[in-house]
């Protein structure tokens, strides 16, 4: 007679759809996993924010989840942990999108702890860099509380403690964004004491015409009126040639201007030029061997330029992806792509991550590939596969020892490799079968292979369900059979609160995917130096 008291205990291997530990809880497809802890899913919010749900949440509950964290946090004992991490990932630029981060700052603006409100306050001015980012956090911090002393006090000081030139330079570039203009905030936040060309900057903010100019205001205004008024081709790029003038301070007609994109070109600030590489081509300016070819792939090779840019890797990727296809994502611009400007967005793909340093260690790529894995990356154009192909290609090139595969159900050969382009590596997301989740697969199989690892890293929605056994299971047996420590690294491609690793195997961490600080942080972990 079998002894059921044999089957019992943490070591007893379980099939995924069953509780393996008290500390599991159920995920989205039914199997049980562990809960990550409330900063580490602060994180996955800041960075990969809710934008389109997941495979099995929609948008709207994913939100829900988040923003009820957000503020239970802001209120709470971890609420300046909190305010540290929005002013690391904002300051270091570690997310493609602002919005998670102002929200969490909106939210801290309003915290019960006035101490806490006090500090996230006087933080404004750091993290709303741009007008476009004062306005979309305006909009959050409404939601959140009133006009209040303290709150004019803060929002005024975006505008006072600004350079004259600065100022006239963001209300020029950023003058309105969701349903807000700089004079609706002027008019709510009443800043006090202003004097000089700072006062006369506001004042044209309020009366932007040159006629009722009350005195003398930074160069750029007095160009940005010329050129608003002005149809020359000659006259426009003369003015943005003197003025470094952006494309948001012209007029409109002047975008289809050569001329004035030759004069932009060179000054024009390496995310701005991503986004406008398909206008660019489908005006002819970048046709084959043409000066506008050479100079924008000049500029797109400018690695200084680049590393001061701190553009973001999702943000080249996307740019990439949409100049490759030849057409824009919404509306009729069509365009035949250059190679050489694929090449070189290509290249600041892998240098927007900066120098990724190898941790030499023995590294099995496990790339998930299961059904779920198919919807939207953060509500972008591009799926989670797609996304995790990219980002293993910067494993594939930075690690010496590197084996990429990808699962479902099963071991699904993955013809990746280190000379792989990022196209070919984006373009394998077609051809996976998309079936049931089982994530132990990787350590199952380098089990049954005695394949020596040192690390697995696993890129997955973490809605593991399918498996006879559970992934922690499977790596603390791979570990016994083979005698290596191995440690396991989890890439989040979505904003759930779960995770295949437990929270106390120090052997264990998790990740986010399209972090910029994620190679970094992982070399470090894979090399046992965290
Ligand atoms: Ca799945």
């Amino acid at each position: 007679m079998p002894d059921p008291l044999a089957t019992i205990g943490p070591r007893v291997m379980m099939p995924q759809t069953e509780r393996a530990r008290p500390d599991q809880v159920v995920n989205s497809a039914g199997g049980y996993v562990f809960a990550i802890d409330d900063m580490k899913r602060a994180l996955r919010f800041l960075i990969m924010g809710t934008a389109g749900g997941t495979y099995y949440v929609g948008e709207k509950d994913l939100t829900k989840d988040n923003t009820d964290l957000i503020r239970r946090l802001a209120d709470g004992d971890q609420a300046d942990e909190l305010h540290q991490l929005v002013l690391d990932v904002s300051l270091n630029g570690r997310a493609a999108k602002q919005q998670p981060t102002l929200f969490a700052l909106a939210a801290l603006c309003a915290s019960k702890r006035p101490e806490v409100r006090a500090r996230a306050l006087a933080s404004i001015p750091d993290v709303c860099r741009t007008g476009t980012m004062f306005f979309t956090f305006l909009g959050y911090a409404q939601n959140f509380r009133g006009w209040g002393r303290a709150f004019k006090r803060a929002v005024a000081r975006w505008y006072t403690e600004k350079s004259p030139e600065d100022l006239a330079w963001q209300v020029t570039k950023y003058r309105q964004r969701e349903g807000w203009t700089h004079r609706d905030v002027l008019r709510l936040a009443k800043p006090k004491g202003v004097t000089g060309e700072r006062a006369n900057v506001l004042d044209f903010v309020c009366h932007p015409d040159a006629d009722t100019m009350k005195g003398p205001v930074p160069d750029v205004i007095n160009a940005f009126l010329v050129a608003q008024a002005s149809t020359s081709p000659v006259k426009l790029a003369t003015l943005v040639a003197k003025h470094h003038l952006s494309w948001e301070q012209l007029p409109d007609t002047a975008l289809a201007m050569p001329e004035v994109w030759d004069a932009m070109i060179p000054t024009l600030g390496i995310t701005a030029l991503v986004r406008q590489l398909g206008r660019l081509a489908s005006m002819g300016y970048t046709k084959p061997f043409s000066d506008g070819a050479r100079e924008v792939v000049k500029r797109l090779t400018d690695t200084y330029a680049i590393s001061r840019s701190r553009i973001h890797p999702m943000t080249v990727l996307l740019g990439s992806a949409t100049y490759r296809s030849g057409h824009g994502v919404k509306g009729s611009l069509s365009w035949t792509p250059n190679p050489d400007v694929m090449v070189a967005l290509e290249a600041m793909f892998y240098a927007a991550f900066g120098n990724v340093e190898p941790a030499g260690k023995r590294t099995l790529l496990g790339l998930d590939v299961s059904g779920s894995m198919g919807s939207s990356f953060a509500g972008t154009v591009m799926s989670c596969v797609e996304v995790e192909m990219a980002l293993a290609m910067v494993t594939m090139r930075s690690e010496p020892e590197v084996f990429p595969m990808a699962f479902s159900s099963g071991f699904v050969p993955l013809p990746l490799t280190k000379l792989s382009t990022l196209g070919e590596a984006v373009g394998m997301a077609q051809g996976m079968p998309f079936e049931r989740t089982d994530c132990a697969v990787p350590m199952m199989w380098a089990s049954r292979n005695k394949v020596a690892v040192d690390t697995f890293l696993i890129s997955t929605d973490n809605e593991t369900w399918h498996g006879s056994v559970h992934p922690f299971q499977a790596l603390q047996r791979y570990r016994d059979i083979m005698g290596i420590p191995a440690r396991l690294a989890i890439v989040a491609m979505t904003s759930t609160g779960f995770s295949i690793a437990p929270p106390d195997d120090a052997g264990c961490l998790d990740l986010v995917g399209m972090d910029t600080s994620t190679p970094a942080i992982l070399t470090e972990f894979s090399a046992g130096r965290l």
